[in-house]
C-alpha cells in the first residue's frame, strides 16, 4: 500500500502570526509531500512497501531510509506545534523536566543551544533516554528512534522550515517556536506512553 500524506492536525495559517500560510505551505504541500511521492516511487513493487514506516526507517538506508525518515520526522514537527502553543508544561511533564534539566528555564536554554549549533540540516529533539529526558540533536533525516530513545516534541532547523517566516534568524524562529507553538500537550502525551 502507496504511503499517503498525513493530514496537518491544523489550518495551513492557523500558526501565523509567527510562521506564515506561505511557509507551512511550502513545507507541508512541497516539502513533506515530496518525501511521501519519493518513497513510493522508491518502493513500488517491492516487498519493504507493505512495512509500516517504523518498520521501514529501522531497516533501511540511503534514499529509502531518508524519505521515510522525513516522513514521520515532519509528521511528528507538526504535532508540535500549536495554534496558541508554548507557555508551560503542567503535570508529569514538568515534574520530567524539572527534575532531569533543574527547571524549565534550563531546559529552554539546552533545546535553543541543540538547535542553534545544529550545523547545517537537522532537528532538535526533548527526547526519553533510559527513562530519563534528554536533549539531543539530530542531522539530516536522522532521528531518536534509531537510538531507542522516545521522542517528545521537536523542531526542525532545516532552512526551508523558517526562512519564508524568519529569513536567516534561525534563534528568533526557535525563541518563537517555543515562546508561542511548542504543543506541551502532545509531549505530555508521549511521555505517558514511554517505557
Ligand atoms: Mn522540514
Amino acid at each position: 500500500m502507496a504511503f499517503t500524506l498525513p493530514p496537518l492536525p491544523y489550518d495551513v495559517a492557523a500558526l501565523e502570526p509567527y510562521l506564515t500560510k506561505e511557509n507551512i505551505e511550502l513545507h507541508y504541500l512541497k516539502h513533506h509531500n515530496a518525501y511521501v511521492v519519493n518513497l513510493n516511487k522508491l518502493l513500488e513493487g517491492k516487498p519493504e512497501a507493505n512495512k509500516t514506516l517504523e518498520e521501514i526507517i529501522l531497516s533501511s538506508d540511503g534514499g529509502v531510509f531518508n524519505n521515510a525518515a522525513q516522513i514521520w520526522n515532519h509528521t511528528f514537527y507538526w504535532n508540535s506545534m500549536k495554534p496558541k502553543g508554548g507557555g508551560e508544561p503542567s503535570g508529569a511533564l514538568a515534574a520530567a523536566i524539572t527534575k532531569d534539566f533543574g527547571s524549565l528555564a534550563k531546559f529552554k536554554e539546552e533545546f535553543t543551544a541543540a538547535a542553534s549549533t545544529q550545523f547545517g540540516s537537522g532537528w532538535a529533539w526533548l527526547v526519553v533516554d533510559g527513562g530519563k529526558l534528554k536533549v539531543t540533536k539530530t542531522s539530516n533525516a536522522d532521528l531518536p528512534l534509531k537510538y531507542k530513545q522516545t521522542p517528545l516534541l521537536t523542531i526542525d532547523v532545516w532552512e526551508h522550515a523558517y526562512y519564508p517566516s524568519f529569513k536567516n534568524l534561525r534563534p528568533k524562529y526557535i525563541e518563537t517556536f517555543l515562546a508561542s507553538l511548542a504543543n506541551w500537550d502532545f509531549a505530555a502525551e508521549n511521555l505517558s506512553k514511554a517505557k
